[in-house]
């Protein structure tokens, strides 16, 4: 079976190196001498999109759902029926629905596989994927995604995979606002940060934000550039939307993405680290978590 691999960024070029390591893998990437040093790491092979098509699975793992239209819009002229088009990013259920009619128009099928587990899960090959679509293209990707995944759902119908990963990425926004706040406020009164968060890592108010991310990013002052202030700030727009098109209560979620969208600004860039709003919120108090 052959693989084609679009979007080698941060999550996409390691998850194309296992893929390769098991499949026929094509790469295809905007700036093209990252799919050239891809080739050259993992034995795939840099081609152009008239290639690309020539894939039985074309994955995609781009910023937001509207450059993966505008990919499939590209690749229209060139994909042939029977292809399985598995889109990795963080997109938008109701983009993701016209995506895949416009590529059922060509006999392609299309499923929603959003990805968690962050840069490093992606590494070592234990992503977490939540995918919406049918359970017959379900089960035909299920195979090629343990290539680089240790958790693979099915959610649901089409576009549910983007709508539970919104969902997630705006629970981990209210963690990462919360906890800085918090944790701002102890050391603001004497407490050492270590200590804090060794007593709450051991206790109900625990989270990823307090077990892995704080201790490695905030505490060592190294906020690694690993997931986009502005990529989650696009997560929290896509849970509001589906927030909204539930119609359910939701204040608490739909105020987190006020404050990120907030951060963006006062931070004024998009590009920094997520876990920069702790920083944020420590200018605005003076204080250092230490
Ligand atoms: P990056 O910014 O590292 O990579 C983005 C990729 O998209 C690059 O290959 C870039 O190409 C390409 N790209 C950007 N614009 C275009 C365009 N107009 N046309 C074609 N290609 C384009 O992003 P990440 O890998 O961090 O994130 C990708 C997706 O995965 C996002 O939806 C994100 O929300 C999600 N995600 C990210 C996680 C993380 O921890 N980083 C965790 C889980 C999900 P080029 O090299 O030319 O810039």
């Amino acid at each position: 079976m052959k693989i084609a691999f679009i979007g080698l960024g941060a999550m996409g070029y390691p998850i194309a190196g296992h893929l390769a390591k098991k499949y026929e893998t094509l790469v295809w990437n905007r700036t093209f001498e990252k799919a050239l040093a891809h080739a050259k790491e993992f034995a795939s092979k840099a081609v152009d999109l008239a290639e690309v098509a020539q894939a039985d699975m074309v994955l995609t793992c781009l910023p937001t759902s509207l450059e993966v239209d505008e990919m499939a819009r590209r690749l229209l002229p060139y994909l042939r029926p029977g292809t399985l088009w598995v889109d990795h990013t963080s997109g938008e259920p109701e983009m993701a629905k016209k995506t895949a009619q416009m590529l059922q128009e060509k006999g392609v099928s299309y499923l929603d596989a959003c990805l968690s587990g962050g840069v490093a899960g992606a590494i070592q090959a234990r992503a977490t994927v939540m995918a919406g679509g049918s359970a017959e293209d379900f089960a035909r990707a299920r195979p090629v995604m343990e290539a680089f995944a240790a958790k693979i759902v099915h959610v649901g119908p089409l576009g549910s995979g983007h709508a539970v990963k919104a969902v997630n990425n705006a629970l981990l926004a209210v963690n990462l606002w919360a906890l800085s706040e918090g944790m701002l406020a102890l050391v603001q009164q004497g407490v050492d940060a270590r200590l804090a968060l060794e007593v709450i890592n051991a206790s109900s108010g625990r989270s990823n934000v307090s077990e892995n991310l704080f201790g490695q990013r905030v505490l060592t002052r190294q906020f690694p550039n690993t997931f986009a202030l502005g990529l989650l700030a696009k997560d929290l727009g896509i849970c509001v939307s589906v927030l909204e098109a539930a119609g359910t209560p939701a204040p608490m979620l739909k105020q987190v993405r006020e404050f990120f969208e907030i951060a963006k600004r006062e931070v004024g860039s998009a590009e920094v680290d997520h876990t920069a709003v702790a920083k944020l919120l420590e200018r605005w108090s003076g204080v250092e978590i230490k």
